[in-house]
């Protein structure tokens, strides 16, 4: 039996009250993710990246997991599933899935970038005046930053994600929801791939259009919200691991 690959971005989340990322205005919660967003940055904006990430993560607290997310940890218990996810939420984890590899980092995590040290600061506010970093060795205060790959940082985790598509054999499922494909361009990593692949956003994207055709590198495409897309997919992927 082949593997169920599943790829995701900020529309998956959005059914639990989480915004995706850049609407029609290009902004992020209305605020521009050049400055809030950007490694060249953001020591320059440090309060504006500091007050926008500590609003995202104390919202964090507020939100649950949504039928999407639930669907998810059905299959990673009936398949072999590997996550990736571009999500910086934790909403796959609280929804019972493991393993989950968060190619963008977490938002309940923050990092020294002057010693290296990461850690865990939960659902709660960083206090940029008064907070160090948690290493006994540093102390510093002013290279912390929130635990999330900004543009312009390295992706550590990219490696694991093109392993995954390099490994890709025709017995695997690959499901894509939820992503405009405007940070990591997935169709394109996608083309000319084996496995059978799944689209579900919104709406269609030309981010997801490989070589300004109309050929899509998806074998069936779901334009609706994740939560009722998940059992179209559900019924499909019970067909194919029969
Ligand atoms: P994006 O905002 O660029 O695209 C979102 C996509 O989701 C769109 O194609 C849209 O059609 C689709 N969508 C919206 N609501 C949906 C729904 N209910 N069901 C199905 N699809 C829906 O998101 P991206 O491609 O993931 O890129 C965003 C970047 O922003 C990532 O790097 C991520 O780290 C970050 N981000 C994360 C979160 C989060 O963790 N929840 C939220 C916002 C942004």
């Amino acid at each position: 039996m082949g593997r169920l690959i599943l790829f995701t971005g900020a529309g998956i989340s959005a059914e639990s009250g989480i915004s995706t990322f850049r609407g029609s205005t290009g902004l992020w919660n209305g605020h521009d993710i050049d400055e809030v967003c950007n490694y060249l940055t953001w020591r320059r904006n440090f309060h504006a990246v500091h007050n926008f990430y500590n609003a995202r993560r104390t919202q964090l607290r507020e939100v649950e997991p949504n039928d999407a997310h639930l669907m998810v940890r059905e299959w990673q218990a009936r398949y072999e599933t590997v996550i990736l996810t571009q999500n910086i939420d934790d909403l796959f984890e609280r929804a019972g899935c493991t393993d989950v590899i968060h190619l963008h980092g977490s938002l309940t995590q923050m990092e020294c970038h002057a010693c290296g040290h990461v850690w865990d600061i939960g659902y709660r506010a960083w206090d940029q005046e008064n907070e160090r970093c948690e290493s006994d060795k540093c102390n510093c205060k002013n290279a912390i930053k929130p635990g999330v790959v900004f543009f312009n940082q390295e992706a550590q985790q990219y490696s694991k994600l093109n392993k995954i598509i390099n490994s890709l054999t025709s017995d695997d499922v690959v499901v894509v929801i939820g992503t405009s494909g405007n940070v990591i361009p997935i169709s394109s990593l996608l083309e000319n791939k084996p496995g059978y692949k799944i689209l579900n956003n919104l709406e269609p994207s030309d981010s997801m259009i490989i070589r300004m055709t109309d050929d899509s590198c998806f074998n069936e495409q779901f334009f609706e919200p994740a939560s009722s897309a998940v059992n179209k997919i559900d019924e499909i992927l019970r067909n194919r691991f029969l």
